[in-house]
Order: C-alpha cells, then sequence, then structure tokens
C-alpha cells in the first residue's frame, strides 16, 4: 500500500503559514507535561475566579482542537473542511452536571444538530454520548440487573424516551447517528438500548451506530453475537470501532474492586483486536463501519481491506474518523485519495469545553508518541514550505 499519509502538502494544505507555526507551537507546549498541569491549573483558577482569560484560550488552545462556541460559529471551518472532502460530525462537547433539566437541554442541542447536519452534504453524522442523556450510575444498575426503586424506573424511562426521541428524528431526517462509548461499567445498559434503537430505526440503512472499544477483550464476542442477532432479525448494524479512551481508569476500578480488568493486556492485543474487529466489519454483509483512529497501520489496514473486497473508497458503509486538530495527515490524505472521512468538531462555550481541551492536552501529553508524530509532520511541512 502505497505509504499515503507521508504527504504533508495535503495534510496541511488548509493550514497558513501562522497556522502551521502556531500548531508547532501548541504541541511543543503540550509535550512538556510540568507545563501542561501548571497550565491547567492556572487556567481552572482564572475560569472560577471569572477572570478575562477567554480569549486567551480561544486564541491558543481552544481554536486548534473547536470549532467555535455554537453550530453557526462552526460553519467557516465545516466549510473549509468541506472543500477538501473532509466531512464533520459536530460534537457539543460540554460535559454537563447530572440533572433531568440539563438531560433534556443536551437532546434538545442533539436534536439541533441532527436538523442542522440535514441536507448539508458536510456533515453525515450527528453524535451523543448516553451519559449526556442520564445518570451514569442509573446505567450501571440497569447494566447489573439490579432492581430499580419506582422513582429510577420513572427515571430509566426517560433514558429510554430519550434515545428513542434523538433516533426517531435522525432516521426521519437521514442523518446517521453515532453514539459513543464509555465507561465499561455502565455499556451493557447502553448497549440494550442502542440494539433496540437499530432494530427499529436500521431496517433499510446503519442509522444508529454504536461504539465497540477494542481495548476491551470482551468485544469482538460481543460483535459476533449482536451480528447473529441482528442477521435473524434482518437489520443492519452501524458500529463505529475505536480502541477506547478510559484505559487507565478501568484498569485502575477493577484493581480497586477486585474484578479481572476488562482491558487487554497490552498495546499490541488491543492493536490485534482491533485490526480483528476491522476485518470482521468488512467481511460481512448488513454492516457499517466508522473507524475511529488515529493509527496509521490500521488504516492503512483498512484501506488494503476494502480493496480486497472490492469495496469502493467512497461507499457509504465504510467511514473514517478523526479528532479535529489531530491527525490531518490521516484525514486530509485519506480524503484526497476519494475515500470518506468526518473529523469529530467538537464546541461549545469556552469555559464549558475546558474538560474537553484539558483531556486532549492530557492525552496528547502522556501519548508520547503521538504529540511527536505531529511535531515531525508540521516540522516537514514548514520545511517543505521553505524550500
Ligand atoms: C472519531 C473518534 C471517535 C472516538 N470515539 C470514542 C468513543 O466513543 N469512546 C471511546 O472510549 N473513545 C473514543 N475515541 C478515542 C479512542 O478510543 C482512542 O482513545 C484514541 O483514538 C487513540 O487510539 P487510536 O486508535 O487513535 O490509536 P493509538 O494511538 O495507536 O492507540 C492508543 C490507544 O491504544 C490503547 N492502549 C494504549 N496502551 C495500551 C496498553 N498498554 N494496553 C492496552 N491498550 C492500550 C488505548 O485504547 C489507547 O487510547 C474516539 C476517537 C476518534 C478519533
Amino acid at each position: 500500500m502505497e505509504k499515503i499519509f507521508e504527504n504533508t502538502k495535503t495534510a496541511f494544505a488548509l493550514k497558513s503559514d501562522t497556522e502551521l507555526d502556531r500548531a508547532y507551537f501548541l504541541f511543543k507546549m503540550i509535550q512538556n507535561e510540568p507545563l501542561v498541569r501548571i497550565g491547567t491549573a492556572i487556567t481552572n483558577f482564572a475560569l472560577k475566579a471569572h477572570m478575562p482569560v477567554e480569549h486567551l484560550i480561544r486564541a491558543s488552545v481552544f481554536d486548534h482542537f473547536c470549532g467555535g462556541i455554537n453550530e453557526e460559529d462552526c460553519l467557516p471551518v465545516i466549510e473549509k473542511m468541506h472543500s477538501k472532502h473532509v466531512h464533520t460530525t459536530l460534537d457539543y462537547s460540554v460535559e454537563g452536571k447530572e440533572d433531568e433539566t440539563q438531560f433534556d437541554l443536551t437532546v434538545d442541542k442533539i436534536l439541533q444538530n441532527i436538523n442542522f447536519a440535514q441536507e448539508k452534504q458536510s456533515i453525515p453524522f450527528a453524535v451523543f454520548k448516553p451519559t449526556g442523556f442520564g445518570r451514569i450510575d442509573l446505567y450501571e444498575k440497569v447494566s447489573n440487573h439490579i432492581e430499580l426503586t419506582k422513582e429510577e424506573e420513572e427515571e430509566w424511562s426517560k433514558v429510554v424516551k430519550r434515545f428513542d426521541t434523538v433516533c426517531k428524528v435522525a432516521d426521519d431526517k437521514n442523518v446517521s447517528l453515532l453514539i459513543d462509548a464509555e465507561e465499561s461499567w455502565m455499556q451493557d445498559a447502553a448497549d440494550e438500548l442502542i440494539e433496540e434503537m437499530m432494530e427499529k430505526y436500521n431496517q433499510k440503512k446503519a442509522i444508529v451506530f454504536n461504539t465497540l472499544q477494542m481495548y476491551r477483550w470482551d468485544r469482538m464476542d460481543y460483535l459476533k453475537a449482536l451480528y447473529k442477532r441482528a442477521q435473524k432479525k434482518n437489520y443492519f448494524i452501524g458500529m463505529k470501532v475505536v480502541r477506547g479512551a478510559y484505559m487507565e481508569k478501568e484498569r485502575e476500578r477493577a484493581k480497586e474492586i477486585g474484578y479481572k480488568s476488562p482491558i487487554c493486556d497490552d498495546k499490541q492485543a488491543t492493536d490485534e483486536n482491533y485490526n480483528t474487529a476491522i476485518e470482521f466489519m468488512i467481511d460481512h454483509e448488513k454492516l457499517a463501519l466508522f473507524a475511529g483512529t488515529h493509527n496509521e497501520e490500521s488504516s492503512y489496514q483498512l484501506m488494503e481491506l476494502a480493496k480486497q473486497k472490492n469495496i469502493l473508497k467512497n461507499d457509504n458503509r465504510l467511514w473514517f474518523g478523526q479528532l479535529y486538530g489531530m491527525s490531518d495527515h490521516i484525514s486530509y490524505n485519506l480524503a484526497d485519495a476519494g475515500y470518506n472521512v468526518a473529523k469529530y468538531l467538537p464546541y461549545g462555550p469556552v469555559r464549558d469545553v475546558m474538560p474537553y481541551l484539558i483531556r486532549r492536552a492530557e492525552e496528547n501529553t502522556s501519548v508520547t508518541g503521538q504529540t511527536s508524530r505531529e511535531l515531525k509532520l508540521l516540522k516537514t511541512e514548514r520545511k517543505r514550505r521553505k524550500l
């Protein structure tokens, strides 16, 4: 397979020299762990003290990782990306409080996103997190089949209703809906609910997508069992396949409570598990795959698998996805080669998006390989332009 991801000209075609320099400077800072720690503390303090730091945050880290403070604000970014055939999944990244009013507000926001996406070729997906619609402890209880109190039963029926409302509108408007995966101890309840939604709304094509975290060693068995059930009932499966974002938390909890960790033993095992899942998805009928990854090898492998199976590059059942502000060399080169690509574009009021931004900074600090890869690519492009 030709190594297309090395093409930095295509990867950064949308970035001006100044934007390229800003990105380089940003990743250089993020690479510095003490700086990220101190920076995070100062920013949190400044925001709590209502100091006027929002402009500074916007000009630096926010604009690199986020599209804007609301949907309209994101439009220039969406259109710019689309000019290079890169699509957008608008990700409302406000991490809300756990109360019923907030959950209803999140539902409204997702409905607004679906409407916004309708008839915009540049936005083929909407997305939400299960914990945006209900309390994590409630999902956990349902996952463990613990008897609910009367109030909890009522509360759960509202969660079910929220899922059904957004899935129905997504189906009506023909906008596919990605549902993120979160902590393993609440996931069974989400899985069951999403399976119901798939059965209801994925009769003609994949509208509703669940997410498989392949750092979990049990997910291949789940995928195979789900596939059997879907075949029997004759509906499509939509699946976002990722490695998983909560590894440390999962391992710590398993150790603390004393159960077998749900996470693969090492990175190689996760990588193999991931690649087995995408192979299964490509190998079977009535499946639509959204590969959410920044991993070059997995992306090359998926391109190769699709080629072997004579799946067209722009087949609507195959999508690649990365996060905005990261791995442009994968997104833009894939889109340039004719593949379907949709980047998650987080947005929301600056102070509400801070937890998301801090996670990105911390993740890039800990995943040293990824940051040095970004820096290397940016450096190569700066050099190329100077020549
Ligand atoms: C579009 C998109 C959507 C996403 N949606 C979700 C979501 O819904 N839920 C979610 O949880 N995450 C989600 N993620 C994040 C994703 O799960 C990964 O954390 C992130 O993409 C890094 O993994 P990678 O495949 O890009 O590749 P890599 O950088 O090659 O892999 C890093 C990942 O490998 C795994 N890993 C690392 N070290 C070890 C180890 N020692 N043992 C076992 N496994 C290890 C971890 O999962 C780690 O995140 C999403 C990512 C993208 C791009």
